[in-house]
């Protein structure tokens, strides 16, 4: 921890140096600064949700968006809050034919003291920055744009809902806009995040859990792809898949890889087994980060949270279907879910893999563990200080941001 900090602040300090010395390009700017942010507020302000009315997830979005643009030339421009609006795009722009665009999801939680919290964003910017350098796109700190994100939340935030669990979800953008139909480096960039209020994932908190269709004909991500990265890419040709599920009646694909058919996400979600493994030993598990599996926040928060617990083992490895099935037939499996920032956490009751309909007994067994989860982290989202037994895990790094500070 300490280290990489002191890495951190190393890094920046050096960073300008080689930008300087680099002849023609002395006056591009490597970098934004929330220091220069424009402020444009809207002239003619929305009507907020009525709260009596559910929100339908991503379909309403508040009045502000943070814009910031990037060409070879001339660095970044300063970044701009302004009215939500529409883009205008060149035809040609490499986003649009060669998915030269990634994203990123996290959500604000409004406290009980009525403050918007982020929820550990700092992973949501580490992970942003390794899309953008897999695409070619332009380097941007981190630190700057989590702090322009920061004042596009305080500007937006009436539209944090009141209701219990209900919070404003942050949909960064990056991409690039070369106007150009060459396969090639984008030379022009556009950076937006914008802001959806969502109410909580489960209505009234009844949890009701998810059926699976496990097809290992469909691949989602592969070792020496970009399943790792949340690239737009990765994202459309499920849309097919999740179709198929459907179809078969179930509500998610659990997506299978290789011969052995291991488990590697649930839909957009990571998933995870709570049960007693094959040598006895009660245990969590989920598949370690080999570049198939979506580096999660929510991932790591779990696997931090049952760490500090202390209580049965967590473990990263692999796991496959003739485990599953084995340690179903033998009664061993407590509890199946997924884990991502749309839901938290999302039980899994049934998987539907090679004509038969397994059944999980994750609801039956409370579901003890998936409850606690959600208990914990909706504490720390709406709390201004952590509780006992987390200090292990480092309060600063856990938690919060707090827009007007
Ligand atoms: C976004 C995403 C997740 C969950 O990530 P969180 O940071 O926990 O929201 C898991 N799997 C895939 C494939 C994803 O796209």
């Amino acid at each position: 921890m300490a280290a990489a900090a002191v890495g951190q602040i190393w890094a920046r300090k050096l960073l300008p140096v080689p930008w300087l010395l680099c002849g023609p390009r002395r006056y591009a700017s490597s970098n934004f600064k929330a220091a220069d942010l424009q402020l444009e507020m809207t002239q003619e302000p929305r009507k907020k949700p009525d709260p009596s009315e559910p929100l339908v997830f991503g379909k309403t979005f508040t009045d502000h968006m943070l814009m910031v643009e990037w060409n070879e030339k001339k660095g970044w421009g300063q970044p701009r809050i302004q009215p939500f609006q529409n883009l205008i795009l060149h035809p040609a722009c490499s986003a649009l034919h060669y998915s030269l665009q990634l994203f990123e999801g996290m959500k604000a939680f409004k406290g009980s003291d009525h403050r918007v919290r982020l929820f550990r964003p700092w992973l949501n910017m580490d992970r942003m920055l390794r899309s953008a350098l897999r695409l070619c796109l332009p380097s941007f700190d981190k630190v700057e744009l989590l702090e322009c994100i920061r004042r596009l939340v305080e500007v937006d935030k009436d539209w944090v809902p009141d209701s219990v669990g209900a919070s404003l979800y942050v949909r960064p953008v990056f991409l690039g806009n070369e106007p150009s139909l060459g396969v090639a480096r984008s030379t022009q960039a556009l950076l937006f995040v914008i802001l959806c209020p969502v109410d909580s994932y489960f209505p009234g908190d009844a949890m009701s859990p998810v059926s699976l269709l496990a097809d290992p004909t469909f691949i989602r991500a592969w070792v020496g792809g970009v399943g790792d990265c949340k690239l737009g890419g990765n994202y459309g040709p499920t849309v097919f898949v999740q179709q198929e599920a459907k179809k078969q009646g179930c509500e998610q694909v659990l997506w299978l890889y290789g011969s052995d058919h291991q488990l590697t996400e649930v839909g957009t979600m990571n998933i995870f087994i709570y049960w007693t493994y094959e040598d006895g030993v009660l245990e969590l598990v989920t598949p370690p980060l080999d570049g198939v599996i979506l580096p999660g926040v929510v991932r790591q928060s779990l696997l931090d949270l049952a760490q500090t617990w202390g209580e049965f083992r967590v473990v990263e490895r692999k796991i496959t279907m003739k485990e599953v099935v084995r340690a179903l037939e033998e009664g061993r499996v407590r509890e199946v879910f997924g884990s991502g920032t749309a839901c938290q956490v999302c039980p899994v009751h049934q998987i539907l893999y090679e004509g038969k309909h397994l059944h999980i007994p994750t609801m039956e067994n409370g579901p003890e563990l998936i409850l606690r989860f959600q208990k914990e982290l909706k504490a720390i989202q709406v709390r201004c200080t952590l509780g006992d037994g987390l200090d292990a895990c480092s309060p600063e790094e856990f938690m919060s941001h707090e827009p007007g500070d």
